[in-house]
């Protein structure tokens, strides 16, 4: 145990050989494709779970913030892809407002669906759209654990002002969570909750 009162989440040096921060990612499948390259990465480098976001630029298309999932290198149970592209972009943004109080919108793209926590943070990081690979149930599938969300998770989103597009290359998505078990991926999980799951 360290004994310094900060918290770090660096994201791995591989992640500029994908990320392109000079071009555009026109196309909802675009913007996927690259989500879903970091997760293989991820899973390839076994650097944590099989899990790729981004923020984007909704005016230019392009990529603010990349993710990947960081649980286990930075020993954070909150690090899920989508919170560590939600904090990239805002550290590289400079500001909390991901969306500049509306004037510049921008989208979240996961690989795979927000579990609770994810869904929790998407309106308050201010982003305008959400596009989704996976779907919860695939997720699931392979024992990850999205916890409790409503059933009408995207009527709740929609209802603020944040448009959501499912199953983007779901198929491909879906294939990254496979990889990951595959290869022996490690399973994470908090060891208080009665049936230990790892957290998607
Ligand atoms: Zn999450």
């Amino acid at each position: 145990m360290t004994s310094g009162l900060e918290f770090t989440c660096k994201l791995p040096d591989w992640i500029e050989d994908h990320v392109d921060f000079d071009r555009p990612y026109p196309t909802a499948e675009d913007k996927m494709r690259l989500v879903l390259d970091l997760a293989l990465r991820n899973v390839a480098e076994q650097h944590g779970g099989p899990f790729g976001a981004a923020i984007f630029d909704d005016t230019t298309d392009h990529i603010v913030g990349p993710g990947v999932n960081l649980v286990i290198p930075a020993s954070n149970p909150t690090a899920h892809a989508e919170i560590v592209a939600i904090a990239v972009a805002g550290s590289r943004l400079g500001q909390y407002d991901l969306g500049s109080g509306g004037t510049r919108p921008t989208t979240l793209v996961a690989s795979t669906e927000p579990c609770a926590m994810c869904l929790g943070a998407t309106p308050w990081s201010g982003v305008s759209a959400l596009i989704v690979g996976a779907r919860d149930e695939d997720a699931r599938a392979i024992g990850f654990d999205e916890g409790s969300k409503p059933d009408d998770w995207v009527a709740y989103l929609e209802s603020r002002g944040i448009s959501v597009q499912l199953d983007v290359l779901r198929n491909e998505a879906t294939n990254v969570l496979r990889q990951y078990m595959a290869t022996g991926g490690e399973i994470y999980n908090a060891t208080e909750t009665e049936e230990p799951r790892p957290n998607a």
